[in-house]
């Protein structure tokens, strides 16, 4: 029913349980950029969109092309791997407390990696769920926690190979004072090659585990939202911290982006959100 009045157009609707469901399932998801929820907004955009959407069938423009079956590289999650994903969480947040209660949150949703990728987590479906902002940031932060502790693993193995290093050299010596003791010059193979390949071994282990710091501290600020650019130069910067906990590192570093760039030191806002500022501007307080 279309009435008139003072040239505003009302549309009133009479809906059926399954398509109101599907009303506040488009509301939910647009709630980053509607934040008041109008109907009258979301109605809109669902008509344009669905406008669009018969156009191009119409007009034979290819719906959804055919998605590559590799596994994509990188951050971006194409659209039908989202779609099954929010399909399988049934289109809320998956995060489940330890005494087994689900989030169940509907609104301002974001695709999850389980495993991140910087330590080798795939974009597939397997890896990727649905959380809310509020349990994103608690992953984030329980993973720079399991950080610290893989780097406090790393440092005890760094210790173990310096130790090692440190008795072999110490029996070397004292190999070394017997044989002077006893004056015999009786020396096969080179003496000092033992001690050589600890020290070595122990140089690696420590160029290794510098640069999984590198990569766990940029990982983690990209967690946090930080472009790459500003993640690594925060990573170049301290990389005088390189050889403590990585949890340490992450907080200096993303102090430093903090007051580089005049951001806050809480997260920043996922992009999404940021549109919202450039909301339509043809909202009205119409109901629908
Ligand atoms: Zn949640």
């Amino acid at each position: 029913v279309i009435v008139t009045q003072q040239g505003e157009r009302e549309l009133q609707l009479v809906l059926t349980d399954e398509e109101f469901a599907a009303f506040k399932r488009a509301q939910d998801l647009l709630a980053h950029v509607v934040r008041n929820g109008d109907p009258a907004v979301v109605v809109a955009r669902a008509l344009a969109h669905y406008a669009t959407h018969l156009e191009k069938r119409r007009f034979g423009a290819k719906e959804g092309k055919s998605e590559n079956k590799r596994v994509p590289r990188g951050r971006h999650v194409p659209a039908a791997l989202r779609r099954a994903v929010a399909e399988r969480d049934e289109h809320c947040c998956s995060f489940v407390s330890a005494d087994g209660h689900r989030c169940g949150e509907t609104r301002g949703l974001q695709i999850d990696h389980i495993t991140p990728l910087a330590h080798g987590g795939e974009t597939t479906e397997d890896n990727l769920r649905l959380l809310c902002a509020q349990h994103n940031r608690h992953e984030a932060a329980k993973r720079i926690g399991v950080d610290e502790v893989a780097a406090k693993r790393e440092a005890n193995e760094r210790a173990r190979v310096h130790e090692r290093a440190a008795k072999q050299r110490e029996e070397r010596l004292a190999r070394e004072r017997a044989v002077a003791a006893s004056h015999v010059t009786t020396d096969p193979g080179s003496p000092t090659g033992d001690a050589d390949t600890e020290a070595a071994e122990f140089a690696a282990a420590r160029v290794r585990a510098r640069r999984q710091s590198d990569i766990d501290t940029v990982a983690a600020l990209r967690w946090m939202g930080i472009s790459l650019d500003e993640a690594q130069l925060a990573a170049e910067r301290t990389k005088d911290l390189a050889d403590g906990p990585t949890g340490k590192r992450v907080m200096v570093a993303r102090r430093f982006c903090s007051t580089r760039f005049g951001r806050k030191q809480d997260f920043r806002r996922k992009p999404d959100d940021a549109r919202s500022a450039s909301a339509p501007a043809g909202a009205n307080d119409h109901a629908a």
